[in-house]
Parts: C-alpha cells; structure tokens; sequence
C-alpha cells in the first residue's frame, strides 16, 4: 500500500526508496496553519512525513476560505489545527499528525522546536517569526520561513550551525516594522498556493537530501510579473541574534 501511494516519488532517482524513508522518519513542526501552511501541510501529509505537527492558535474564519484549501463552511469556528489534523489524516492514515491548538510562544517554543527535525513558518507577524528564529538557533534546527502577502511571497532557509549561512535576523532587524500583512494589505489566493508549495518542496528536498539546497539564498514569486527569482543572502556579522 505504501508503494503504491508513493508511486510518484518512488519513481524519482532523487528521492525513490531511500529518500521515502527518510521522509517517513522525518518530524517536522509547521507553525501557522494559514494560507500558507495549508498547501505545506497538504504536500507534506501526502509526501508521508512520518510525524507532522500543527501548531496555530487562530481558529478558522469566513474569510479565510478564499486561499485556505484545508478548510471548508463546515469548519468555520473551529480552531485551525485540529481541522486541519483531521483533514491531513483523512488524507494520510499511515502518518501521526498533531494539532496544537496554540500560539508559539515563549512557552511552548523550546519543547516544540526540540522534538522535531525542521521547523517550517508560514505566519504572518514579524515578532513571532524573531521568536521562532531564535527558538531554531537556540534548538540547532533547520528553519523554513515562507512569507506572502499582495501578489508576492518569499521562502528560505536558515541553518543553524552553518558559519556563513545568515539567520532571520540578519535579514530583518528585530525593530524592524511589520510590513506586508495579509490582514491588512491583502493578498491574491493563489500567491499563497505557489510559495506554499515553493516551502513544501525545498523540506522534501533538504529531507531527502536533493542538491542544490536553498542555501544563503531566496525564492522571490512575483505572481504579477509571473516570475520566481532566487537571490542570494548575506550572513550579517554584526547580528546581535546569530553573529
Ligand atoms: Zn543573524
């Protein structure tokens, strides 16, 4: 049964048996379970990530329907992580998958990040995202930071660890002022989909260990222009988080 469910990465080189397994022993926490985190979550059940855990306090909400693709009418009022468990293990039964119906906080930050292998984020508030950053750092974890917001959205990767790889920080200071919220700016449904997805694949990429990974480097989608640039970051040596 598992063959078959996997027929389509079991036929690729770059994962195929070995990588399938390394997939099904991988434990990945998805904080935010959004516009973002539902195409993650989605790619990530169906890939057979042996352990998945949810983490989001919100609770699912009229308009939020326009671009979270876990969640139906049924679900409004709900709290998003256990709707979004039960639609994952509808989706995959063979897979364990957790829903924390809380925020990310000081308090359950360095419990969560420990027991789990990469830490992806998909929300959409930069004091939470300095949190996560130094819950990784702190944790030695590898992080994916997915962004969206309007026609655009960003993912990389931050590696704790790695001398020249940069950390959240070295990119936005810590004072920095919120920009691009979904809330307040909009954003288009599908720009969520693309750089969801965008995240999905490089974790199954840096979990089965496919070259090139997305090191000291960012997907930028622009679905105005129809482009998905990838530029190069900059290790700050004068970060206070990381340097
Ligand atoms: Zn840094």
């Amino acid at each position: 049964m598992a063959d078959l469910r996997h027929k389509h990465h079991l036929l690729l080189p770059e994962i195929g048996g070995q990588g399938q397994k390394k997939l099904a022993a991988a434990k990945v926490l998805v904080i935010g379970a959004g516009g973002l985190g539902c195409p993650i979550l989605a790619y990530l059940a169906g890939a057979g990530i042996g352990t998945l855990t949810i983490c989001d306090g919100d609770r699912v909400e009229l308009s939020n329907l326009q671009r979270q693709t876990l969640y139906t009418e049924d679900d409004i009022g709900k709290p998003k992580a256990e709707a979004a468990a039960l639609r994952l293990r509808a989706m995959n039964s063979d897979i364990a998958v957790r829903g924390c119906s809380e925020m990310f906080s000081f308090r359950n930050a360095d419990e969560l990040v420990e027991s789990h292998d990469l830490i992806i984020e998909g929300i959409d508030r930069i004091a939470g995202r300095h949190l996560i950053n130094r819950a990784c750092l702190a944790g030695n974890k590898p992080l994916l930071s997915a962004a969206a917001s309007r026609f655009e959205g960003q993912v990389a990767l931050f590696r704790p660890g790695s001398e020249d790889d940069p950390c959240y920080a070295c990119l936005v200071p810590e004072t920095a002022e919120e920009d691009g919220l979904c809330d307040r700016d909009g954003v288009m449904g599908p720009v969520v989909g693309v750089v969801g997805s965008l995240a999905a694949g490089e974790a199954v990429k840096l979990l089965c260990g496919i070259d090139p990974p997305l090191t000291r480097a960012m997907l930028i989608a622009d679905l105005k222009q129809g482009t998905v640039r990838r530029v190069t970051l900059q290790k700050d040596p004068a970060c206070p988080v990381c340097g």
